[in-house]
């Protein structure tokens, strides 16, 4: 025999547990089924351990989707200030980095905990260290959903997919949405990893590597959509706000700019300079405007180096052009070993924007990360799970 509940969530991950606590909040019976040994393990790691819970400038212009209007219904109805309410209850001190990105003062910990203690409020039962063997589903179960685990049979009207997606596999990771979700008859987009460090490869990498730890403010610019922040240089490739931000929006061959004097005419800076220290190197002069060794391998192997009274207009523009959009040819990404998310996932097209249930199989839900929604960097993400969550735990 089955235990019954009103609602089986699958992975007590951000969005599981937003939805299990309001769900329980509605006095639903709830089950949490999470197969990691502990809950939301993707939120203690956040932040750098401070979890970047929110922006208050989200807004659905900030997710990327083959549908941009999917995500528009339940981030209205659950805005970054319901969030921010629920953390003020528990008294958790928290700080704006930048851009609306708030972080815990303390720790992630308070996040998880919170939303532990929620859930707990409203009665709902989590189980740990419980995989999945299989889902069964139709008329013989009364419509129920019956869920095989290794800690027995739990059956259900409604079962919630909230398994994430792939990035960092040993923190949880599993494809196990996606099964469900194919199996359910739903149609997946391609995945890939988001959010993501860009290697570089060949001549590049040869010229950046010893570089690595250098970082500089840049532009970062690709498909139409360019962000301004730091990017790093690592020893394969460049990481970095910018670079992870413009990650999300690239793919292998896509041109890829950074424009390296980010804010300044590169034109107008470059005959400044020549009118006024005339003598000086290129690399002398750009070695005050950006890190010296990054200066200086930029004059060997991409601009050239001399007293810039002896550039003429044409030479100048050429280093300018070079300047503001510098061609970075990444060879790919770091991947979901250390992507912060999966891009791509359960097509919108088959669930309701306003209840997350699929438009196939009524009962069944997708919240949070395994759905085709994907934040940018800056507490976008959670922002997205907490939403999604909230909207399918006041429909189970
Ligand atoms: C290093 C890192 C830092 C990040 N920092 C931030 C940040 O500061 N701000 C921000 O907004 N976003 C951040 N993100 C992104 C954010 O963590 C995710 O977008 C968010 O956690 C997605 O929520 P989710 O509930 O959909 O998935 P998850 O939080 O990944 O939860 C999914 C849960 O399902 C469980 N699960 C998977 N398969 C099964 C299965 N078969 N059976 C049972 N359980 C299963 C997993 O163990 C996991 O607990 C970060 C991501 C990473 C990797």
């Amino acid at each position: 025999m089955a235990e019954r509940f009103d609602a089986l969530i699958v992975g007590a991950g951000a969005a599981g547990l937003m939805c299990a606590l309001t769900a329980g909040r509605r006095g639903r019976r709830v089950l949490l089924i999470e197969h990691a040994n502990k809950v939301g393990k993707k939120i203690l790691m956040s932040g750098g351990g401070r979890c970047n819970f929110t922006n208050t400038g989200a807004a659905p212009a900030n997710y990327l989707s083959a549908n941009p209007h999917f995500c528009k219904s339940a981030l209205a109805r659950y805005s970054p200030w319901d969030f921010i309410a629920l953390v003020d209850k528990h008294r958790i001190a928290y700080h704006e980095k930048e851009l609306g990105q708030l972080f815990c003062d303390i720790s992630s910990k308070l996040i998880v905990k919170m939303l532990v203690d929620e859930c707990l409020a409203a009665g709902v039962r989590i189980e740990t260290d419980c995989s999945i063997e299989r889902i069964a589903h139709g008329d013989s179960d009364g419509g129920d959903f019956r869920v095989h685990t290794a800690r027995g049979a739990f059956a259900a009207p409604s079962l919630v997919i909230a398994s994430g997606g792939l990035s960092i596999p040993s923190m949880g990771a599993s494809g196990f949405g996606y099964e469900v979700a194919r199996r359910f008859g739903h149609e997946l987009l391609p995945t890939r990893a988001g959010l993501v460090p860009l290697t570089l490869s060949g001549k590049h990498q040869e010229r950046l590597a010893d570089l690595s730890g250098v970082s500089l403010p840049v532009t970062a610019s690709c498909n139409g959509r360019e962000f301004s922040n730091q990017m790093l240089i690592t020893h394969r490739g460049v990481s970095g706000p910018s670079i992870l931000q413009i990650s999300s929006y690239w793919q292998p061959g896509d041109d890829l700019r950074l424009d390296l004097l980010p804010g300044r005419d590169a034109l107008d800076w470059l005959q400044r300079q020549q009118r006024e220290r005339p003598a000086a190197e290129l690399k002398t002069a750009l070695g005050e405007a950006l890190p010296k060794r990054f200066a200086q391998r930029l004059c060997e192997h991409w601009l050239s180096n001399k007293p810039l009274k002896q550039y003429n207009l044409p030479e100048l523009k050429q280093a300018a052009a070079t300047l503001s959009a510098w061609p970075l040819v990444a060879s790919g990404t770091e991947g979901y070993r250390t992507a912060e998310v999966t891009l791509g996932g359960v097509d919108t097209d088959g669930v309701s924007s306003s209840t997350m249930q699929s438009k196939r199989v009524p009962g069944l839900y997708f919240i949070g990360e395994v759905l085709d929604v994907t934040g940018w960097l800056g507490g976008y993400n959670f922002q997205w799970a907490w939403a999604s969550g909230n909207a399918a735990g006041l429909a189970v």
